[in-house]
């Protein structure tokens, strides 16, 4: 209560220790759990977001796929870029957000995750690779744009030592990383398993996306209109906010840690036990 004795608006109360209790209930009583998440799961691991200030895409715009395909110096530029970026996202750890989430997943709680990222730290957390839907692709694999054959990274960055353009090694074709490049459809059947997942799931968990990336940010709404409760960690407002059950308005790292250990206990939740 303030000096008006006007109760604060539920989102902004810290530390969201209420929020996080309704958060813990919704989850005991739903029977399938679905994670969404975006970015913002991943900036406290040292990843930065799409959106704020300085995001990936405004330093470095990736080229379109008609650029990459028709100018063999964009595709050399790209590589060039690949070879000096790699390395970074490679080392870098999942944080406490994505071990939380892994845990549940370990726990049974936690039915799928889907994931907008591109930087493979759910399964670096340890969750089920093949419960975890990567809606725009992976940095950790390489892919020919002529026969679709795929390529783990290491081995394509071993190559680019002594190759600045790297081929595939089954038809020649050209390489690119196997992520999706705005305006290029979406893999088919991941999104079809992810909205196979938001239909089926009681519960739509959404992690650090501002949610305005279409069509993966109709996953949690198609959740909603499913019928399953919606909750949303975020540290700023989303369209979806209206819809929501739940809003935690804090750090994706603190809030998923603390819903872990509410649900798993202390040594589970923090991975010493
Ligand atoms: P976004 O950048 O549009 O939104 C991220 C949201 O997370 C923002 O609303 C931000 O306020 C919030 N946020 C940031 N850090 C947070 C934290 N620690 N705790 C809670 N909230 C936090 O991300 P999006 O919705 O995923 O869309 C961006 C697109 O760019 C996606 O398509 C994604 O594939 C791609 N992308 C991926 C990565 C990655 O793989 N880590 C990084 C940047 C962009
Ligand atoms: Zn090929």
């Amino acid at each position: 209560m303030d000096a008006a004795g006007t109760p604060p608006a539920a989102s902004i109360r810290s530390p969201y220790a209420s929020e996080i209790n309704e958060l813990v209930e919704l989850a005991r009583s739903a029977r399938v759990i679905v994670a969404f998440t975006g970015a913002g799961i991943s900036t406290e691991s040292g990843i930065p977001d799409y959106r704020g200030p300085g995001g990936v895409w405004e330093r470095n715009a990736p080229p379109t796929l008609s650029d990459f395909r028709e100018n063999e110096e964009t595709r050399r530029r790209y590589w060039i870029e690949r070879r000096e970026r790699y390395g970074a996202l490679r080392a870098k750890a999942p944080n406490a957000g994505h071990i939380a989430l892994a845990r549940l997943q370990a726990a049974g709680i936690l039915s799928t995750i889907v994931t907008q990222n591109i930087d493979g730290l759910h399964q670096k957390a340890g969750s089920d690779p093949g419960r975890t839907i990567e809606l725009h692709g992976t940095a950790h694999q390489v892919r020919c744009l002529d026969c679709g054959t795929i390529w783990p990274a290491d081995e394509i960055q071993a190559r680019l030592a002594r190759e600045p353009l790297p081929d595939c090694g089954m038809c020649g074709g050209m390489l690119r990383a196997a992520t999706v490049l705005f305006g290029q459809a979406m893999p088919e059947e991941s999104l079809a398993r992810a909205f196979e997942a938001a239909r089926a799931c009681d519960l739509m968990l959404v992690v650090g996306s501002s949610l305005v990336v279409q069509p993966a940010a109709r996953v949690p709404e198609v959740a909603s209109a499913s019928g399953a409760a919606l909750a949303i960690v975020n540290n700023e407002p989303t369209p979806l906010d209206p819809l929501a059950d739940v809003i935690v308005r804090g750090s994706a790292g603190a809030a998923l840690g603390a819903f872990a250990k509410a649900l798993l206990g202390k040594n589970q939740a923090s991975g010493s036990g």
